[in-house]
């Protein structure tokens, strides 16, 4: 009997000392949605298509990413730049670029396969809405970078305001 009362209050002091830890070490949740984490800069998050240096589009409506996606998700309509209708710096352009991002499985091998740099994908993770009919990213909403999270987490872990 003495032994178990002794056992008991040994598994009762492991108990609070793994309390006791917890309650000094530094928590890895955060006040999500009020603080956002930031992701890796390798993160496969949402699509952007990117502009070059001279505010051009970089894509060129070659559909080298739409071929390579395994999924099928990407709509490529290219058509050829004029003097007067300059788009991109090739000879063709995108005039329709559709992403179906509940298709989209996130592999990033459109990215891989853009030989111009064009399709990327970014940190942004915050994709859930309750309209099927905006998981169709035109061509519009994948040309505009939104504004980067107000909040982040820095490297040690501490919360830190963004673009003061
Ligand atoms: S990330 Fe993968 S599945 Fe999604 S559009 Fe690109 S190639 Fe297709
Ligand atoms: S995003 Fe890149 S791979 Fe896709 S059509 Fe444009 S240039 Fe080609």
């Amino acid at each position: 009997m003495i032994q178990g009362a002794i056992a008991g209050v040994k598994n009762l002091l492991i108990g609070m000392g793994v309390t006791f830890k917890n309650m000094v070490t530094k928590p890895v949740t955060i006040q999500y949605p009020e603080v956002k984490r930031t992701m890796p800069e390798r993160y496969r998050g949402r699509h952007f298509l990117n502009r070059d240096e001279n505010g051009l589009e970089r894509c060129v409506g070659c559909s080298l990413c739409s071929i390579n996606c395994p999924v099928g998700c990407i709509h490529v309509v290219s058509a050829e730049n004029t003097e007067e209708n300059r788009v991109s710096p090739g000879e063709r352009y995108a005039a329709v670029y559709e992403i179906n991002l509940l298709r989209c499985i996130y592999c990033g091998y459109c990215e891989e396969a853009c030989p111009v740099d064009a399709v990327v994908l970014r940190e942004h993770y915050e994709l859930a809405d309750y309209d099927r009919d905006k998981y169709i990213a035109t061509k519009e909403d994948l040309l505009v970078y939104p504004e980067p999270n107000q909040f982040r987490v820095n490297i040690l872990g501490n919360t830190e305001r963004t673009n003061k």
